[in-house]
């Protein structure tokens, strides 16, 4: 068996010790006689699973107690129209930062329930650096203010958040999530589809803060509704139950792990590799400012669209899949989450310095 590296931005790699507790797992869960994939939501050993996980989370995380953890279906991308549904909903207003497709995706969609304002953006220079804030383009009455916190395709991450005062702070932080220590306390919410760092597709983890709820409008889909989602415990229908069991593994591998201080400083250590590399080369580069850098998502060219094609032909067939960059940015991107071994990004790494000595 050739397991390859694999530098997915999502669905990515998931922790080989992970897959095959799985597998050992897969006809047998504990005892049971069958597999998680088949179980009732309902049943005792499944309701052992789902609570788990949020326990772990809760504690991985050190989610305050007033916080509610949600596990809901439909992606990143449905929150995009559940979070004005169950929070535009007493001024009407948000504001917005554009750092990418996502945030924008997040602003268009909110636009059909209020009004939506984009207080900065880094459009102009294709999303490399997070923008500086001016609070005097905040709208003080907002119902919330709207961030991404790692911008998966441009490679950018906030490393200080927006002092939005008494304005409730939403982040996106899909491609972030349970890769180093956040204070969970200084958000309203904080979601993310799972499927980057946390488990396979099919689950959307959303950890809301309760005096939030209770305030959705009428027109809102119960399905979209958080609180409804919250009394039920995530289980007012099925629930992605599989994914659920694959979270809660990777979870406890985390945990083993030494939790999110132990996986930062992993996740340190692997970046530093890469982008040391990438500082030194005559051929790559980097395309984001030094001090906005992701410890998750890379990108990365060389000056010419060949030499890009070349390289990721060339890398692929040695067993580095999935480098090519976003179609907006071009040439390369390694996204490096928690599952990615330093290993991984240190082969890598040898791996475009042959290539560079070949090709220049
Ligand atoms: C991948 C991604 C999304 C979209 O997630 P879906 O679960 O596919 O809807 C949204 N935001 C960010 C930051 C992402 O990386």
């Amino acid at each position: 068996m050739a397991r390859v590296y694999n530098f997915s931005a999502g669905p990515s790699m998931l922790p080989e010790e992970v897959l095959k507790k799985a597998a050992a797992e897969m006809l047998d869960y504990e005892g049971s006689g069958q597999s998680v994939m088949e179980m009732s939501h309902r049943s005792k050993v499944y309701d052992s699973i789902i609570k788990g996980a949020e326990q772990l989370l809760r504690e991985l995380m050190n989610i305050p107690d007033n916080y509610k953890v949600l596990f809901l279906q439909g992606g990143a991308s449905t929150q995009f129209a559940a979070i004005p549904l169950n929070f535009m909903n007493k001024n009407g207003k948000a504001d917005f930062v554009i750092t990418g497709q996502w945030a924008k995706k997040a602003y268009q969609e909110a636009q059909k329930y209020g009004e939506c304002k984009a207080v900065a953006s880094s459009a102009d220079k294709t999303f490399s650096y997070i923008p500086k804030l001016d609070k005097n383009e905040f709208t003080k009455d907002a119902d919330y203010f709207y961030i991404c916190m790692n911008n998966t395709i441009y490679g950018t991450v906030y490393h200080e958040l927006p002092d939005t005062g008494d304005v409730p702070l939403i982040a996106d932080i899909s491609s972030c999530f349970l890769s180093e220590p956040i204070d969970v306390s200084k958000f309203a919410m904080v979601y993310g589809g799972a499927q980057k760092n946390v488990a396979p597709a099919g689950l959307t983890i959303c950890i809301i803060r309760e005096d939030m709820l209770g305030n959705a409008r009428d027109i809102t889909p119960t399905m979209l509704n958080y609180q409804i989602m919250a009394d039920n415990d995530s289980l007012y229908n099925t629930p992605p139950c599989y994914t659920i069991y694959i979270c809660k593994l990777v979870l406890e591998w985390l945990k083993e792990m030494g939790g999110l201080e132990a996986i930062k400083e992993r996740n340190v250590k692997k970046a530093k590799i890469l982008y040391d590399f990438l500082d030194n080369s005559k051929m790559f580069k980097g395309t984001v400012v030094a001090e906005d850098r992701s410890l998750m998502n890379v990108p990365f060219v060389t000056d010419s669209e060949e030499l890009n094609a070349k390289f990721i032909k060339e890398a692929t067939e040695a067993g580095f899949v999935n480098l090519k960059g976003h179609r907006s940015v071009g040439g390369m991107r390694a996204s490096i989450y928690n599952a990615m071994p330093v290993e991984g990004v240190e082969k890598l790494v040898e791996f475009m310095a042959e290539f560079e000595k070949a090709n220049s």
